[in-house]
């Protein structure tokens, strides 16, 4: 689940790590849109805050990429 936020213009998704944790990430959009599905962002999503699950990944075409 992607969703972007118009407000911020960044994006809310739950990580693909399977924590189900709601992220959030203004990182800048390369191509593609929520809409059609194919979304692109960078630089990479990395969830090594405090608490957070340690995920790092790429969304590339809509599709979130372990790395
Ligand atoms: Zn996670």
């Amino acid at each position: 689940m992607i969703r972007r936020d118009d407000e911020t213009a960044g994006h809310h998704y739950v990580c693909p790590c399977g924590c189900q944790r709601l992220y959030y990430a203004p990182h800048a959009v390369v191509s593609g849109s929520v809409e059609t599905g194919d979304l692109t962002l960078t630089p990479s999503l990395w969830h090594n805050a405090v608490g957070c699950c340690g995920w790092h990944g790429w969304l590339r075409d809509g599709v979130f990429v372990s790395v």
